[in-house]
């Protein structure tokens, strides 16, 4: 191997496409991520960062593109660090996210190429892969020139790129920001400085209900109070939809964007939206999946694989806002809910009641201790037909892997937003004596390097007659 030093520059073709979207090729045996680029591009790049073994390089030129490249809908591709393929046709990023899945499956969970070919399901991308996301946070600032700009951060930075048109955001974004824009110009308020600490508008969430049309703003402030903020009102009366008018207060240094107190200006303290026929109170501190359309897929896929008649005992852990709870309380005896976060499960209870849903219970606490403490103080009698778990990208947590195949419930449903510890855990349950049976993708965040995995295992038919 001959290493490369900082600010070479070299002609390539590149090979491959890392786990952020990043272009990856090989020179000599050291191995360069190239931001920006795709496999089959001929480029000239320039080394940016040089490690003993890899390193990573910029984009210089390209020198023939790759047949898949496409001109990016959004000018500021690039810079922006919101996306990372854009450049990348919709089509072959979902052939990327499937092969993503299917690698790690068979490189890390150690499953035959066989195996995954035989029941990996094709993925299910977006009929309309723009405009696509119900929930935006804008930073606002200044630019060098003193001018507000309100947008996305730069790619690894917290420099602001200004972008009022942002393709996968809702489109009534752009004028919800104008607004807000002109409103904070008009009477001279400043946007926040990280730097300084001082200036009161820090970010601007917005949230649309896809099914409703319901439109939430919420100004999060350096500070307790909007001068005006009648005259905003008024101002924000022209957005068709307009049901939540809010400030939130972080007077905090930190990088966290939301503070825990929100004041209502105007409207309702919350908006309502739909998934299927179950109905959601979406506050601005609530969670809630950004992508509407592909996660009511993504849920039907979970339900499907769940296989429900309507009698089975079923846990939803790390269930968040009780969003797929619910969904499988319509079709099971019961479902009991976990998540760590108690401002969640209060949604979730909320959510049960205004549908009416009786057979939901929720449990506040870490899924590893929870649901081991709930078997093991029943001795045994709190079972499970069908366990879902949908964990954050660091994945389960061994204890409660342990106490799923303790409980051995016939179906584990397993949603992933990490193909890499989805493949750990699986393999880990698969050594316990479960079967994959079915596997699928789900892109909800297209243009990014991200996908969504819905796993069924199965308890296998050699371990029920070993138990025998
Ligand atoms: N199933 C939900 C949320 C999935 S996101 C939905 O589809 O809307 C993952 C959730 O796991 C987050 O709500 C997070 O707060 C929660 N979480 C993280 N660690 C946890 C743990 N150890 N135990 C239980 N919940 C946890």
């Amino acid at each position: 191997m001959i290493g490369l030093e900082k600010n070479d520059e070299i002609e390539v073709t590149i090979e491959d496409l890392g786990s952020e979207g990043e272009g990856i090729v090989h020179v000599n045996g050291y191995t360069l991520f190239v931001k920006d680029a795709l496999p089959g591009d001929t480029a000239k790049i320039k080394v940016i960062k040089a490690k003993k073994s890899y390193g990573y390089a910029r984009l210089m030129e390209i020198v023939k593109p790759s047949e898949y490249r496409v001109e990016p809908v959004c000018t500021v591709a690039r810079q922006c660090g919101g996306c990372q393929i854009q450049h990348l046709s919709y089509e072959q990023q979902l052939v990327y996210k499937q092969n993503k899945i299917f690698n790690c499956l068979v490189r890390l969970g150690k499953f035959s190429e066989q195996q995954i070919s035989n029941i990996m399901e094709p993925i299910i991308g977006m009929e309309h892969p723009y405009h696509y996301r119900n929930k935006a946070q804008f930073p606002v600032g200044k630019d060098k020139a003193g001018n507000l700009v309100m947008g996305f951060y730069a790619g690894r930075t917290h420099t602001i790129i200004d972008t009022p048109d942002c393709c996968i955001q809702a489109e009534v974004n752009s004028q919800i920001l104008g607004i807000i824009k002109k409103f904070l110009e008009k009477f001279r308020i400043e946007p926040y400085d990280e730097t300084t600490h001082k200036g009161l508008i820090r970010h601007i969430l917005t949230r649309v209900a896809y099914v409703t049309g319901e439109i939430m703003v919420c100004l999060v402030l350096n500070g307790t109070r909007l001068p005006h903020s009648q005259i905003l009102v008024d101002m924000l009366q022209e957005v068709k939809g307009i049901a939540s008018i809010s400030i939130n207060i972080n007077t905090d240094k930190t990088n966290v964007i939301l503070g825990s107190r929100v004041e209502l200006l105007w409207g309702k303290p919350f908006i309502v939206d739909y998934i299927g026929d179950i109905k959601y109170q979406i506050s601005p501190l609530s969670f809630y999946q950004v992508n509407p359309l592909q996660t009511k897929r993504l849920y039907e896929t979970a339900l499907a694989y769940a296989d429900l008649s309507g009698n089975e005992v079923v846990w939803d852990l790390y269930c968040g806002i009780g969003t797929i709870s619910l969904f499988l309380a319509q079709r099971a005896r019961q479902v009991y809910g976990v998540e760590i976060i108690p401002e969640a499960i209060e949604d979730a209870r909320e959510n049960a009641r205004i549908n009416g849903i009786e057979n939901a219970e929720f449990f506040v606490g870490a899924a590893e201790e929870v649901l081991p403490f709930q078997y093991k103080e029943s001795n045994g009698t709190v079972g499970a037909d069908v366990i879902v778990v949908d964990p954050p990208r660091k994945g389960c947590d061994e204890a409660l892997l342990k106490t799923i195949l303790e409980m051995s419930p016939k179906r584990v449903v397993y949603v992933s937003c990490d193909p890499a510890t989805l493949a750990r855990d699986l393999r880990f349950l698969c050594d316990g004596g479960y079967e994959l049976a079915r596997v699928r993708g789900c892109d909800m965040f297209g243009h990014s390097g991200h996908v969504e995995t819905c796993v069924l295992m199965c308890a296998s038919t050699k371990r029920n007659q070993s138990d025998v």
